[in-house]
């Protein structure tokens, strides 16, 4: 698929107010920091359509933005700040959970997880929650440039081996790198597939 047009459309705090449409969604969720904003500007070739690094708690909202005319791309705010108070956690819990279980145009999660770092907790039992919930998601390992392939393919498999634990299926799963552009064609192949 080639991005033709990629435009902001709406943000938002609460899912019913996002846009009414039934054209496919696809929406892009992690931990903060993980390269979500950098993604998704590597993916539809604009630097500056999602912002990159906020504070914590500045970019609490759905962002929709509509890619090609013909499917929307979400921007859900990241999870695991560490300095947030736990009623902005649970605003993010509220917000996200809803969403995420109530629109019915979602077609597909993206979980980014950092290709660096050992499994961690709060990115297994967000995983958890979408496969107890039915939800379909697939992950991208981020930041794949900073360091040799092997390595990436040795911490993918730790995870998965971890997720294999409670799961008889993996997800589909991608690699990216930001920088180099790596995961674009792959990812937008599978945006592509799902939609036709
Ligand atoms: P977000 O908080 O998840 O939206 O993360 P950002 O996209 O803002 O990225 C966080 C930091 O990681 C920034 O300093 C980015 O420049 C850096 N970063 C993001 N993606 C990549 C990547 O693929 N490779 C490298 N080397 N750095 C990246």
């Amino acid at each position: 698929m080639k991005i033709k047009k990629a435009e902001f459309v709406i943000s938002n705090t609460d899912h019913l107010k996002c846009p009414v449409t039934e054209k496919p969604e696809y929406a892009f969720i992690g931990r903060s920091n993980v390269g979500k904003s950098s993604l998704i500007n590597m993916l539809t070739n604009k630097s500056k359509l999602a912002k990159t690094s906020g504070k914590p708690g500045k970019t609490q909202l759905i962002n929709h933005f509509l890619i090609n005319d013909e499917w929307y791309l979400v921007d859900l705010p990241g999870y695991g700040w560490a300095q947030v108070s736990k009623t902005l956690k649970e605003k993010w819990d509220k917000m996200i959970r809803s969403y995420l279980l109530e629109r019915a145009n979602l077609f597909n999660v993206f979980v980014l997880i950092d290709s660096r770092i050992p499994p961690q907790q709060i990115d297994l039992d967000f995983i958890n929650w979408l496969g107890e919930n039915g939800i379909p998601f697939s992950i991208i390992f981020t930041k794949a440039d900073k360091q040799n392939s092997s390595k990436t393919l040795s911490n993918i498999s730790t995870f998965e081996n971890t997720l294999k634990k409670t799961w008889e299926e993996l997800p589909a799963r991608f690699v990216s790198s930001a920088v180099n552009k790596v995961g674009q064609k792959e990812i937008l192949s599978f945006i592509s597939d799902i939609n036709n």
